[in-house]
């Protein structure tokens, strides 16, 4: 169906698709407004009860501690209790929905609020925009595969109902990518006699009181939950992949924290054995090594595949080039200011739906896809790093903003997470109550003033 556009009196006749979103966490609530702004019918499949994917905080956890068990019973979020945010709020928000201080009752004013204010956040997004209406809740996305005609066909399951079947024009995946535990391989893990858990089912430090814990990586997750753990435990010991011989031993400014270099071995003893030689005896390992991607419910007949946690091939992370436009992800690179990047590629997306904007032939979108993966070999980046975007996120942003012709992402927020980066270096224990860039704010804020929310 035509639908005139109602950006500018002079704009193409713009087509209106039919399409599903699954998940309404982050990606699929902006994924959902751009589409509609964009005048496509919109369904958004949530199979939890809320808006908010991974903010939505439960005390739950899964029944395999580790996630290796297939049939575990699933918990979404991996957030625990004392969890604040990584980067500062002005950085976070969505471009014309900043994440502002606010000072009501119940409302967390800090610049690194705790996890309950980014649900807050995004539920007053979904108000703002009304993106409820297009969602349906408890209703989880059981298949979704290619159907006659180039069309797609969603199966989707709600709590006692048959499951239903429905014809869609195209598909994006917003499922969320910190749900499927990775474990490294441990030398004797299988006679190891203590306790193990991945951190998405960490929550509470009250377990690990007056115990010997380690734990396995020193990603942001690590540092916050040894942390939260040292206020209990007797012994905390950190196993790091890369860290200089000096900072390696006693934690400055800890009584009971200690890093060492990786695990190499466990023992039946309880003893785990670290590459430099040293050993402790542990009561609990914590495996805070990270996530796969996950796709149970999709069929593409081997046109996107998860090798080694690289989904692909997908051009600019977000198209699978033999399936493209109708099959589209929002939110697999990592390392990076999330929201607005998951905005500009739900604009993206949006718009080549609706014919505004094209995409290259499809030889040409996979050349592009093989470049990219050469130029990963060639410097020697592991293929589980594809979506690792660190600083490379500013140029792949001002790419995606360029095909939509939509502003970069302003100056003050690359600052101000180069700024955050270095200070939780500096000051890994207190960089979400300390910092330097006060200028920043102040931008940011004049910035804000410009939206009226
Ligand atoms: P999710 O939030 O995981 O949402 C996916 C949704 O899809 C869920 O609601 C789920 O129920 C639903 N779903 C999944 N499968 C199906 C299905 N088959 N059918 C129907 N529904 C389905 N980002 C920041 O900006 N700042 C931070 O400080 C920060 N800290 C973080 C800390 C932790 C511990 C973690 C894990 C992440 C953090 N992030 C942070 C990143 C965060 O993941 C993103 O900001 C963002 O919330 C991801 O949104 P998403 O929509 O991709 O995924």
């Amino acid at each position: 169906m035509p639908v005139k556009s109602i950006m500018s009196s002079t704009a193409p006749l713009l087509t209106s698709r039919h399409v599903a979103v699954i998940g309404a966490g982050a990606t699929g609530l902006v994924a959902a407004r751009e589409l509609r702004r964009e005048g496509h019918r919109v369904v958004v499949f949530e199979r939890g009860d809320e808006v908010g994917g991974t903010w939505v905080y439960t005390p739950e956890v899964e029944s395999d501690p580790i996630g290796l068990n297939p049939k575990r019973s699933i918990v979404h979020s991996s957030l625990y209790d004392s969890l604040r945010t990584n980067l500062p709020r002005e950085s976070m928000g969505f471009r014309d929905y900043p994440f502002k201080k606010r000072e009501e009752k119940g409302r967390d004013s800090r610049r690194f609020p705790g996890h309950r204010e980014v649900l807050m956040y995004l539920q007053d997004f979904a108000a703002r925009f009304e993106i409820y209406e297009l969602v349906r809740f408890g209703t989880e996305v059981v298949f979704a595969g290619l159907d006659k005609g180039g069309k797609w066909r969603v199966t989707s399951a709600s709590r006692n109902t048959d499951p239903v079947d429905e014809i869609y024009d195209a598909v994006i995946v917003c499922n969320g990518h910190y749900v499927k535990p990775r474990l490294p391989h441990i030398p004797g893990i299988n006679v190891w006699p203590g306790k193990q858990l991945h951190s998405h089912n960490y929550r509470r430090p009250e377990p690990y009181q007056d115990k010997v814990v380690v734990l396995i990586g020193n990603s942001s997750s690590a540092v916050d939950i040894s942390r939260d753990i040292a206020t209990v435990a007797k012994e905390v010991h950190i196993a790091a992949w890369s860290l200089e011989e000096d900072k390696l031993g006693k934690m400055h400014g800890h009584e009971n924290m200690w890093l060492h270099s990786m695990v190499d071995s466990v023992h039946e003893d309880g003893t785990v054995v670290f590459k430099d030689g040293n050993a402790v005896a542990a009561d609990f390992i914590i495996h805070c090594t990270g996530y796969s991607y996950e796709f149970p419910f999709l069929e593409t007949n081997g046109e996107v595949t998860v090798d080694d946690n690289r989904v692909g091939p997908l051009y600019k992370h977000v198209f699978p080039p033999a399936l493209a436009p109708w099959l589209s992800f929002v939110g697999l690179p990592w390392k990076i200011v999330p929201f607005p990047q998951f905005e500009l590629q739900s604009k993206w997306i949006a718009a080549v739906l609706s014919n505004r904007i094209a995409l290259p032939s499809k030889e040409e979108m996979l050349e592009d896809v093989e470049a990219f993966y050469s130029s990963l070999e060639a410097s020697g980046t592991p293929k589980r790093y594809t979506h690792n975007m660190a600083l490379l996120q500013w140029e792949y942003n001002d790419w995606i903003a360029d095909q939509c012709a939509f502003p970069y992402i302003e100056e003050w927020r690359k600052q101000m997470y180069l700024a955050t980066g270095k200070n939780r270096a500096l000051r890994p224990d207190s960089y979400r109550d300390e910092w330097e860039d006060d200028d920043l704010v102040q931008q940011a804020e004049q910035d804000f003033a410009n939206y009226l929310i």
